[in-house]
């Protein structure tokens, strides 16, 4: 018997796009092509016209920390603005609150599990010390370790070699925020007064590149794989395609949807809602990034989404100093890649899947579970229509009041979100619950 069927979609398969339908079963995939068919479904969708994806793997998110965010941000209104975006599996990253212990990271999942909209994944971090247990984290289903080479939770040199002898070694991965901050300090003593404009020229791209560069060599050294996040510059993946592509040890990069999105050009006008870390580069540096998402450097975006309220950023006009850095992305994830990647002509709807689902569900160890759309694996479904529209804060789900896309011209709109099988979310409405996610354990990948 089949509960749902979605009939007569554009399904995205290797070559392209081909016509055809998905039955699903006790929230499995059972069939998928052109010739499917399935008499008295449950539940049957009509998606003509609409291109059909896996549910997008978000692999960096920051959504969880109750001594960090205020009342209604937190794992259950996070995971919501997810689903309504098309984004079904999530994996957590720490913020202020240190995730560095096993028991740490079974406090973290009691309290998601019982909030999540959506399955989810967990990192551990902030790591300052050398001191890690890599096994306990490992059992405890979190392979992955972060740690910064800036503040506020920068690690000395020699902390990040020993944590990643250790990761290396125990057969986790390594995650870092490659800025350098001898390179911030000396860039932001130059700076006098509280203008947006300035919030950049803190954070310079010399200070990317040289952090990425000494993370890839310590990587090489210690035997240890490597997932570099959010990539801010063309010349960043650059750099880090030299080693990446020699490399002894696994190498991952990952941009953000805002690095593509917007430049140093659009500071003036957005201000404050532009202002993230790593800060944004040139516009010649953006044009270098979509080269290189497009020709397989990057291997994978994720949003290092990050919410605030409206009123906590509007702060930021006053005093760019004030407002936390970082910017909410997870729900606009899906439709700005199908616009402004597909739909402009710089990458294909194959790359899409990739970007957005392949690659981060391999790198998290959840593949072909999720990330693909294929027999057996789970029914995570995005359907997109083609109808051209003004990206509002107030259509979307995410309940910070902003967004740095807000007046944006989209084309494509996440019309339909199946999860498990069943309707999770439609038109930015969601109709999942908290706790109707699961967290995924994670072997080593
Ligand atoms: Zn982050």
């Amino acid at each position: 018997m089949t509960d749902c069927l979605v009939t007569d979609a554009r399904l995205v398969t290797e070559p392209g796009l081909t016509r055809g339908a998905i039955a699903i079963e006790d929230g499995s995939i059972t069939a998928i092509g052109p010739s499917v068919s399935a008499s008295g479904a449950d539940t049957v969708i009509d998606a003509e016209g609409m291109v059909a994806l896996p549910g997008a793997v978000d692999g960096h998110t920051h959504m969880d920390d109750p001594a960090l965010f205020p009342d209604g941000i937190d794992m259950a209104s996070q995971t919501a603005s997810a689903v309504a975006g098309g984004v079904t599996t999530v994996i957590e990253l720490p913020t202020q609150t240190p995730v560095t212990t096993p028991e740490a990271v079974r406090e973290k999942r009691r309290r998601c599990e019982s909030r999540a909209h959506v399955d989810f994944g967990l990192v551990a971090g902030n790591f300052q010390e050398p001191d890690v247990d890599v096994t306990g984290l490992l059992e405890a289903g979190v392979p992955e370790c972060k740690t910064f080479t800036s503040e506020p939770y920068r690690a000395d040199d020699g902390t990040i070699l020993s944590l990643m002898d250790a990761v290396g070694d125990a057969g986790g991965r390594m995650r870092v925020h490659c800025e350098t901050q001898a390179l911030i300090e000396r860039a932001r003593a130059d700076l006098e007064g509280t203008d947006p404009e300035l919030y950049p020229r803190s954070r310079p791209l010399e200070a990317e590149l040289e952090a990425i560069s000494r993370m890839g060599w310590f990587a090489e050294a210690a035997g240890c794989p490597l997932y570099v996040v959010h990539i801010s510059s063309g010349t960043g993946a650059v750099v880090a395609d030299r080693f990446k592509s020699r490399a002894t040890v696994p190498v991952t990069l990952e941009t953000c949807p805002q690095y593509l999105a917007f430049s140093t050009a659009d500071v003036p006008e957005k201000g404050p809602f532009l202002k993230v870390d790593p800060s944004l580069k040139s516009p010649a540096e953006r044009e270098r990034l979509w080269e290189a998402v497009a020709d397989g450097t990057i291997d994978c975006l994720g949003t290092d989404h990050f919410p605030t309220y409206r009123a906590n950023r509007e702060t930021g006009w006053e005093d760019i100093w004030e407002p936390y850095a970082g910017l909410p992305g997870v729900e606009t994830l899906v439709e700005f890649l199908a616009s402004e990647g597909v739909e402009a002509g710089r990458i294909s709807w194959p790359r899409l899947v990739e970007l957005l689902c392949t690659t981060p569900a391999r790198k998290a160890g959840v593949y072909p579970a999720k990330g693909s759309l294929a027999v057996g694996t789970d029914a995570d479904i995005v359907l997109l229509r083609n109808d051209p529209y003004e990206v509002e804060a107030s259509s979307l789900a995410y309940n910070g009041g902003w967004t740095p896309y807000e007046g944006r011209e989209w084309t494509w709109r996440v019309d339909t979100v199946i999860t498990d099988g069943t309707v999770a979310a439609r038109d930015h409405t969601v109709y999942t619950a908290p706790g109707d996610g699961s967290f995924l354990p994670r072997g080593r990948t």
